[in-house]
């Protein structure tokens, strides 16, 4: 068994419907199981300011050791395609976004792999709710989610995520 994060986020159609048939997806899995999933923030795009605001959430999941990093990533881009994701700019408006955060301890650099995550310690959106259902977790280099957003600069209203 490993511990896997999922990060989701979607500003297309309707968002919040959108995260749950992605989980539920997940959850559909032989070999995977849900251990918790976050609340659904609200979140100020970042790059491109004129695109909707995204709904993101991060799921916590336990895989059977077969998993292995690349079946997940291909599970997570054939659910992102049948959610009825097209191609388009990075950073630009998405039906649904589907990113491993963490796959156990392990530390992976290939450009269709990157693990951790790289956006990982500079997001609110990712950190705030990892910190809501994990909050003990550390990072493969020994760094924990509360100290990393220490080092941002973000405002967090309710379930809403401000982060310029
Ligand atoms: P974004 O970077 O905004 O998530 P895409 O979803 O289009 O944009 O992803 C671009 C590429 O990033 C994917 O084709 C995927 O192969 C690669 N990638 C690298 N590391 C990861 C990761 N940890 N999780 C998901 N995709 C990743
Ligand atoms: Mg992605």
């Amino acid at each position: 068994m490993q511990d896997i994060y999922i990060s989701l986020g979607s500003n297309q159609g309707v968002p919040t419907v959108n995260l749950d048939r992605a989980v539920l997806a997940l959850c559909d899995k032989p070999g995977l199981t849900l251990i918790r999933k976050s609340s659904q923030y609200q979140t100020e795009p970042q790059e491109f300011k004129n695109q909707p605001w995204f709904t993101n959430q991060v799921v916590w999941m336990s895989a059977d050791k077969y998993w292995t990093p690349e079946d997940l990533l291909s599970l997570l881009k054939k659910i992102e395609t049948d959610l009825g994701r097209v191609p388009g700019p990075r950073y630009g408006p998405r039906l649904i976004d589907l990113d491993i955060l963490l796959f156990g301890n392990l530390i992976h650099r290939e450009k269709r792999l990157i693990l951790p995550h790289p956006g990982l310690a500079k997001r609110a959106f990712i950190l705030i709710p990892l910190l809501e259902i994990s909050p003990e977790l550390a990072l493969p280099d020994g760094s924990n989610v509360k100290e990393l957003l220490n080092n941002l600069d973000f405002t967090l209203q309710e379930y809403s995520i401000f982060q310029t």
